[in-house]
């Protein structure tokens, strides 16, 4: 029987977008189907990038498109971290010296229409459960039907259902946890910091903001689940009054008022540990997650989703798993090199030794997996 596609992508994020699109480049005339449950309409988070997507961007020939969406231009980031004052990292020494602020509804829809354009076939579907019999893959998209495909990309985020279904489980580092209230307005803009991606740090955790495309502003209150619930920080009372406790978030945000209740999101670090099955490939936050601090998440979707087309490719044109292989350990590498560039960035911040927020994370943790 003939698979109704070479490439069945489960995702349409920055890593499943991006994965079709490279694709089309390195292996042109494949069948490639680019499936998507559809998403929350409400907002999305990660939205600052640094000025290194520029490279991803051009590498996919999608530049010109991303310019041509009003996202914010930015210049640097600002913290208080390790002491009360704001220190600014500025991106003039790097040699894209542009970050951005996402409109992330406007980066994700560019990516999943461009992928369209190379060819990819979008498909409203929820994955709902995965077969392997006799060298295919049957993936059951509930009332989308069954369709069948020589491999799949499991491109699905943090869920990384289609990697679950296989058996394998995301092994987490730790329980953070990202509280995120959406203001209507862009907040106090001659407050020192607000025109960039703004990090505080306090006992409890830190806290973020940054104004949005459109005159808008999010902020997120970032601690451990557990301390979550102690600060109430899921309740607009009690967040409101957490922000009001802060030196710098505070006064950025002035009198913008909220449009959302806080909205928890699952933050950790988180790896998916274990050999995939033949034809299968994850991608992005799917096989591996960041802290959002690093700003690193959408680059790293992005730059996975490049090498898994390669490997892809090779699979499919000459049945060569070396690709697979050599994925694998790069995946692998990253992480490692990811935690500890994190470890030393919490490190850098030793204001309150008894908080158990900072204390988890001053001892190195490579091992350890939280229940979810
Ligand atoms: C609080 C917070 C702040 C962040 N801030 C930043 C930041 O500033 N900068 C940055 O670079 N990164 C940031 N990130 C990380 C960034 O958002 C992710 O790394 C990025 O979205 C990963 O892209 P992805 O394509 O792998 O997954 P996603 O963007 O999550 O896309 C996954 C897709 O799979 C679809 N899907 C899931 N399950 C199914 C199913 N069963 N069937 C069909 N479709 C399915 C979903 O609808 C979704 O469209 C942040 C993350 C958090 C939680």
């Amino acid at each position: 029987m003939s698979p109704s596609f070479d490439v069945f992508i489960a995702g349409a994020g920055p890593a499943g977008a991006a994965t079709a699109i490279s694709l089309s480049a390195v292996a042109p005339g494949l069948r490639v189907c680019l499936a998507d449950m559809g998403r929350d309409a409400s907002f999305r988070v990660g939205e600052s990038v640094p000025p290194l997507i520029k490279r991803f961007l051009d590498h996919l020939g999608v530049w010109p498109q991303f310019t041509s969406d009003q996202h914010c231009p930015s210049f640097r980031t600002v913290s208080a971290w390790g002491g009360p004052e704001l220190i600014g990292n500025e991106f003039f020494w790097d040699v894209h010296n542009t970050g951005w602020r996402l409109d992330r509804t406007l980066f994700d829809r560019m990516l999943a229409r461009e992928a369209e354009n190379h060819g990819a076939v979008p498909m409203a579907a929820k994955i709902r459960a995965l077969r392997y019999d006799e060298g295919l893959w049957s993936v059951d998209c509930g009332e989308a039907g069954i369709h069948s495909a020589r491999c799949v990309v499991d491109a699905t985020g943090r869920s990384a259902l289609l990697s679950r279904l296989a058996g394998l489980k995301p092994v987490n580092y730790d329980r953070l946890v990202a509280s995120v209230v959406l203001f209507e307005e862009s907040g106090n803009q001659d407050a020192p910091g607000a025109d960039a991606a703004l990090v505080e740090s306090f006992i409890d955790g830190w806290w973020y903001t940054a104004a949005t495309p459109g005159g808008r502003r999010i902020a997120a209150l970032m601690t451990d689940t557990d301390i979550v619930r102690q600060l109430g920080a899921a309740r607009l009372d009690s967040w409101m009054e957490g922000l009001g406790k802060t030196r710098h978030i505070g006064p950025v945000i002035g009198a913008a008022r909220p449009i959302t209740l806080p909205k928890l999101w699952p933050a950790g670090s988180r790896f998916l540990e274990g050999a995939l099955p033949s034809g299968m490939i994850a991608v992005g936050d799917a096989a591996s997650c960041f802290d959002p601090l690093s700003s690193q998440g959408i680059i790293k979707a992005l730059r996975s989703a490049i090498f898994a087309s390669y490997a892809i490719a090779d699979w499919l044109s000459h049945s060569d798993e070396q690709g697979f292989v050599k994925y694998d350990a790069l995946m692998k590498r990253e992480f490692a090199a990811y935690q500890q560039t994190l470890h030393d960035y919490y490190g850098q911040e030793q204001r309150w030794p008894d908080s158990a927020f900072w204390h988890r994370r001053h001892i190195r943790n490579d091992t350890s997996t939280f229940a979810e």
